[in-house]
């Protein structure tokens, strides 16, 4: 993250997310976990971003048991350590209860606004973590990212994220999945593109996903003319594998969907 000496050893991604034996009847989920050196600054700031990530994530619905073993043990440990209000303080803001309906079965289940600068803020260092264990160096530019289990309102940005998840399913794209606990955590890198930017996607739990670049610095990405197009606003479709992805077809919408640029909305 930074030029500082490392002085300690932070886990990646965090070590709270992969559980505790006592949890999980015995079983071991924290094999071979990835750790990278930090300075004492940044280690510091990360525990509170640690525990809200693993509440924040465990219990999505679409997780696999893993996720739903860690949501009735260590994140109710960690609820009924905080005040009644820390949910809708800190994890997300106006919940909702209702339900969902997953294979025909009604789940209970809670509604928000996440916080999506805290997200923005714990992957980036997982990326970040994660390059310099491949690379044994810092990662010098920026990180795009693009949040998978979020249910975006805006439908240009909902179609970019199944345009997305379609690419990674592809079979040009099958990349080796990387993580020695993968049902608690994988990753997968792609190989650098023309412009150097490197694609990735992050899975935890088998169904939390996020998606998105490494851009090296002093990169600028060359457009095609469909991204110009695209970002002026004219309708485009994208066709890929035997599906097609509709973009701008509301003309007044000003969405703000290119996959190279940092995606804050
Ligand atoms: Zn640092």
């Amino acid at each position: 993250m930074c030029d500082l000496e490392g002085t300690s050893k932070e886990h990646v991604p965090p070590l709270c997310l992969f559980p505790e034996p006592k949890d999980v009847k015995g079983l071991n989920f924290r094999n071979n976990l990835i750790t990278v050196p930090s300075c004492e600054k940044h280690n510091a700031k990360k525990s509170n971003d640690d525990e809200f990530l693993l509440v924040a994530i465990a219990g999505i619905v679409g997780n696999n048991q893993l996720g739903y073993m860690q949501t009735i043990t260590k994140v109710n440990r960690a609820l009924r350590r905080k005040s009644s209000d820390f949910l809708g303080k800190s994890i997300m803001k106006n919940i909702k209860s209702g339900t969902k309906n997953i294979n025909g079965y009604e789940f209970p289940v809670l509604f928000g606004n996440p916080d999506h600068e805290r997200f923005l803020n714990c992957f980036e260092h997982i990326v970040y973590g994660l390059y310099f264990h491949e690379h044994q160096k810092r990662f010098a530019g920026e990180v795009s990212l693009l949040l998978g289990f979020i249910e975006h309102t805006q439908k240009d940005s909902q179609t970019f994220l199944e345009f997305c998840r379609k690419r990674f399913e592809m079979e040009d794209l099958r990349l080796e999945e990387k993580g020695q606990n993968p049902d608690v955590f994988k990753y997968q890198f792609c190989e650098p593109d023309v412009d150097g930017l490197i694609g990735f996607k992050l899975t935890f739990y088998g169904g939390t996903e996020v998606f998105g670049a490494l851009i090296p610095e002093g990169k600028k990405p060359s457009y095609t003319l469909q991204d110009q197009i695209l970002s002026m606003g004219l309708p485009i479709q994208y066709t890929l594998g035997d599906e097609k992805f509709q973009f701008n077809q509301n003309p007044d919408s000003n969405d703000n969907l290119h996959p190279l640029k940092k995606i804050n909305k």
